[in-house]
C-alpha cells in the first residue's frame, strides 16, 4: 500500500480494532438520490468501499431520501449502476433512510420524553434572530419550556397534519449560547405536505438530515461514518443525538470523521449545478462525455481502474484544495497506455494515390496489437494504391526543414508499412488539397532504405477501399474558466470548442469495436466507441496522447 493510502482514517480504524472496540468495521456510502454521481462521489465511494474491502468489513449503500421533494427512480438506478461499474458491491440490499421514518419518529418521542426536545412556533425569521451569531449568544425560544405533555401533544398534531407547513418545528433542547451554532437548539423535524417516493402520503413531517443521519448510521451498525469537511461542526450534534438515545449511547456507537472533498479544475462538482446543464440542454444529458459524472466519464472512455487509481493518488486528507485535471488524465493515460489495443484512424482525411503501386491489388500487412506487449498478438493492416492520411500530415509549404511529415519531394514512412515520396497534389475550387500523388519504395517494408537515405517522419494512414467512415467527437474542457462553480452564471461559460465533430475513417475491423472499449488510434489519441445506439460508427476521444508526436 502506498504512503498516501495510509491516511488518518486508517490509523483510527487500526486503533479501534486494536482496542477491540469493534469486531470488524462497517462503512456506508449515503447518496441523496437527486442526480447522477460525479467524480467527487467516486472519491467517497472508493474510500468507503475500499476500507470495507481492505479490512474485511462491510459497506452499505444507503439512499439518503429523507427529503421528499427531490428523489427520482432514475437517479437511484444510475447510482447503483455507477457503483457497480466502479467495481464495488454494497452489503446486502440497498438501504433507504425512508425505511426508518417510524424509528426517527420514536426517537424524537424519546427526546421529548426526556425533556430534550420541544415544538417551537417561531417564524423562520424569528428563529434566525434568536439563534445569535458567532460573536453573540442566542436566546431561548418562548416555547422552550413547554411541558413534556404539551410537547407530546403538539408533536402528535404535527404528525397528523394539523399545522400548516412551516408553522412549527420540533427542536432539540441543547444550549442557545453554545459556541457551535449547530448546537443552538437545532430543528429535528419539520412539516412538509409533500408525497414521498417510498412512503407516499403517510408522513406530513420529515426528519432533518442532522437528525436522520446519525440514527440511520446507528441502526445499521456503522462504525466509521465518513463525510466531507463541511460537516465538521455538525459532528457535535451527531454525537449529542446518539449520546442522548438509550439504544445508541455505547462506546461502539458510530463516530463521524471528516475528509476534504474533491474539487476539480475546469468543471463543476455539484449535482445541483450539473442538473442545470442538463435541464438547459447545454449538454446532451447526465452522461454527456464532457460531464464529470461517472456515466459521462464512462461514455468518454475512462476505465473503472483509472478512477480507482485516481482516488488513490489524490489520497485522503483534511486540507481543502483543487485538483489539477492533469492528475486525472495522467492516471487514465497510464492505464490506457498499458491496455489499449492500437489501431489507425484518420480524423480529417485527404487521399493519397501511390502511382507505382499495382491497381486492384490489396496487400495484407501485419502489425502488433500493442508494441510493448507481444502477448496481445498481431493485427492485419491493409495497403493498396489508394490510402487516406490526415490533412495535417501533408504540407504544401512546410513551415521549416524540421517538418517531419509529408511534402512534395520529401519522403515519409507510413506507419507499419512502406516509405513514400510525394510528387504532386490536386486541390478543389477553394484551394483545399484533395489528393496527394506519391510513389512508394517496395524495399522499405519493415526496413530502412538500402542506400542509406534517412527517413525521419512516420505518419499513419488507412487503406481507402475497405476503410469505414466514422464520426469522431473531439472533446475539450467544458468551461472556459478554471473555477466555473464559483461563478453565478457558470452556464454562460461553456467552452464553444468543448465538442468538435469530424468525419473520417477507421480500419475495417473497427466495425466490431465494442462500446466503451479503449483504443489507441496511433498518433491521434485514445478513443472509444460511443455507448449509445447509432446508425454509423461514432468514436469519442477519451484523452490525448502525451505530446511525444507533436513536431
Ligand atoms: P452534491 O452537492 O454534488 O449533491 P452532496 O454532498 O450533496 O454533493 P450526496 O449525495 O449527499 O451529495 O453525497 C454522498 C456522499 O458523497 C457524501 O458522503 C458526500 O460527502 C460525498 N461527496 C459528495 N461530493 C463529494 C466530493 N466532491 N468529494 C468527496 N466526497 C464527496
Ligand atoms: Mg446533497
Amino acid at each position: 500500500m502506498s504512503e498516501t493510502q495510509i491516511n488518518f482514517i486508517r490509523h483510527k480504524i487500526d486503533a479501534d480494532l486494536a482496542k477491540k472496540l469493534h469486531k470488524s468495521i462497517q462503512t456506508r456510502f449515503p447518496p441523496e438520490p437527486n442526480g447522477y454521481l460525479h467524480i467527487g462521489h467516486a472519491k467517497s465511494v472508493c474510500l468507503n468501499f475500499g476500507l470495507a474491502r481492505d479490512y474485511n468489513g462491510k459497506c452499505n449503500l444507503r439512499f439518503d431520501d429523507t427529503n421528499p421533494t427531490k428523489e427520482d427512480a432514475e437517479f437511484i438506478k444510475s447510482i447503483k449502476a455507477d457503483i457497480e461499474w466502479l467495481g464495488f458491491k454494497w452489503d446486502g440490499e440497498a438501504q433507504y433512510s425512508s425505511n426508518y421514518f417510524d424509528k426517527f419518529y420514536d426517537y424524537a418521542l424519546e427526546l421529548i420524553n426526556k425533556n430534550l426536545a420541544y415544538v417551537c412556533f417561531l417564524t423562520t425569521e424569528q428563529t434566525r434572530e434568536y439563534r445569535g451569531t458567532l460573536k453573540q449568544a442566542g436566546k431561548n425560544s418562548p416555547h422552550r419550556d413547554s411541558s413534556i405533555t404539551e410537547n407530546l401533544e403538539l408533536f402528535n398534531k404535527m404528525k397528523n397534519g394539523e399545522f400548516a407547513a412551516g408553522e412549527c418545528v420540533l427542536r432539540a433542547k441543547i444550549d442557545m449560547s453554545n459556541s457551535f451554532i449547530c448546537l443552538r437548539d437545532p430543528a429535528l423535524f419539520r412539516i412538509l405536505f409533500e408525497p414521498h417516493h417510498q412512503t407516499g402520503d403517510a408522513w406530513k413531517i420529515y426528519p432533518m438530515y442532522d437528525f436522520a443521519h446519525p440514527i440511520s448510521d446507528a441502526i445499521e451498525g456503522i462504525t466509521h461514518s465518513l463525510c466531507t469537511l463541511e460537516f465538521q461542526d455538525n459532528r457535535r450534534l451527531y454525537d449529542w443525538i446518539l449520546e442522548h438515545l438509550d439504544d445508541f449511547n455505547k462506546p461502539n456507537r458510530p463516530h463521524q470523521y471528516e475528509f476534504s472533498r474533491l474539487n476539480l479544475e475546469w468543471t463543476l462538482m455539484s449535482k445541483r449545478q450539473l442538473q442545470i446543464l442538463v435541464e438547459q440542454n447545454l449538454v446532451s444529458g447526465w452522461d454527456d462525455p464532457r460531464m464529470p459524472t461517472i456515466s459521462g466519464l464512462r461514455r468518454r472512455g475512462y476505465t473503472p481502474a483509472s478512477i480507482r487509481d485516481f482516488a488513490d493518488r489524490i489520497g485522503i486528507s483534511k486540507v481543502d484544495s483543487t485538483t489539477d485535471m492533469k492528475i486525472l488524465e495522467d492516471t487514465l493515460r497510464d492505464d490506457l497506455n498499458a491496455k489499449a489495443p492500437r489501431s489507425m484512424a484518420v480524423i480529417d482525411p485527404i487521399k493519397v494515390v501511390i502511382e507505382n503501386y499495382p491497381p486492384e491489388q490489396i496487400e495484407s500487412l501485419s502489425a502488433p496489437v500493442h508494441p510493448q506487449n507481444e502477448a496481445m498478438g498481431k493485427r492485419e493492416i491493409l495497403f493498396s494504391k489508394e490510402l487516406f492520411i490526415d490533412r495535417a500530415d501533408f504540407a504544401e509549404d512546410p513551415p521549416n526543414n524540421k517538418f517531419k511529415r509529408l511534402a512534395i519531394g520529401k519522403e515519409v514512412r507510413l506507419r507499419n508499412a512502406y516509405v513514400i515520396l510525394a510528387t504532386t497534389f490536386d486541390t478543389d475550387f477553394d484551394g483545399n488539397i484533395t489528393t496527394v500523388y506519391a510513389t512508394y519504395d517496395p524495399e522499405t517494408l519493415g526496413k530502412n532504405p538500402a542506400d542509406g537515405r534517412k527517413v525521419k517522419g512516420v505518419i499513419h494512414f488507412v487503406e481507402a477501399s475497405k476503410a469505414l467512415e466514422a464520426e469522431f467527437r473531439i472533446y475539450e474542457r467544458l468551461f472556459t474558466l478554471e473555477n466555473p462553480g464559483k461563478n453565478e452564471h457558470f452556464e454562460q461559460l461553456i467552452n464553444p470548442k468543448s465538442l468538435v465533430i469530424t468525419s473520417g475513417v477507421v480500419e475495417p475491423n473497427m466495425a466490431n469495436a465494442p462500446p466503451e472499449q479503449a483504443y489507441q488510434f496511433e498518433r491521434e489519441g485514445y478513443f472509444c466507441r460511443d455507448n449509445q445506439p447509432s446508425d454509423g460508427l461514432i468514436f469519442n476521444k477519451t484523452v490525448a496522447l502525451r505530446d511525444t508526436w507533436s513536431s
